[in-house]
């Protein structure tokens, strides 16, 4: 399985990548938690990337782009994965294609072909959504700044993966529960 959940922030990402994963035994990988880890332990990674995430600007591909590559060879990952918050704009979204192609042209066994799971929620939803959260940059006005980058750098991304026939779009606007059952129907297709 290799699955990625795009949406804007608030839409349930997390949530539901997260039961996916158990269910379906690969790991979940979300780059803002493994970016988080990083600024709690104050690593090199962490004092670069703080200061972005707390203003709700993406941190740089090229600090990502490692980060990323490197999880993806860890043994865990061997037999598939599900990205959450990657990619967030056309470059890393290209990365991901290339590292695809490179491993399947290695591998014996494919893990798989890509698939992308966009959570559809309406923006006021989102921000509610957010708020009750309480994340450190979950502020409304970080938040609205968030949802600015996502709709001019990761939004895009919904058309490049529909031109590619890897797209799923899915109503996010409804229970947990109703999500997950649609989204199991998917991903097992
Ligand atoms: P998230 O937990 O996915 O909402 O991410 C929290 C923050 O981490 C974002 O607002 C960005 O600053 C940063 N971040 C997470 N994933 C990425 C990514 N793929 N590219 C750039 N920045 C990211």
């Amino acid at each position: 399985m290799r699955l990625i959940f795009l949406g804007p922030p608030g839409a349930g990402k997390g949530t539901q990548a997260a039961i996916i994963a158990a269910s379906f035994g690969v790991p979940h990988i979300s780059t803002g938690e493994i970016l988080r880890t990083h600024v709690g332990e104050e690593t090199d990674l962490g004092q670069k990337a703080k200061d972005y995430m707390a203003q709700g600007e993406l941190v740089p591909d090229q600090l990502i782009l490692d980060m990323v590559e490197h999880r993806l060879e860890e043994s865990d990952a061997q037999n598939g994965w599900i990205l959450d918050g990657f990619p967030r704009n056309i470059s890393q979204a290209d990365f991901v294609a290339a590292l695809i192609l490179k491993v399947d042209r290695e591998a014996k066994n494919s893990i798989g072909d890509l698939k992308v799971i966009n959570l559809d929620v309406p923006d006021q939803i989102l921000v509610e959504r957010l708020l009750a959260r309480g994340r450190k940059d979950d502020h409304e006005e970080v938040i609205r700044h968030r949802l600015q980058v996502y709709r001019e750098q990761t939004a895009p991304l919904i058309n490049y993966y529909l031109d590619r026939n890897q797209l799923q779009s899915i109503n996010g606007n409804r229970s947990m529960d109703e999500i997950t059952q649609e989204l199991k129907q998917v991903v097992s297709a």
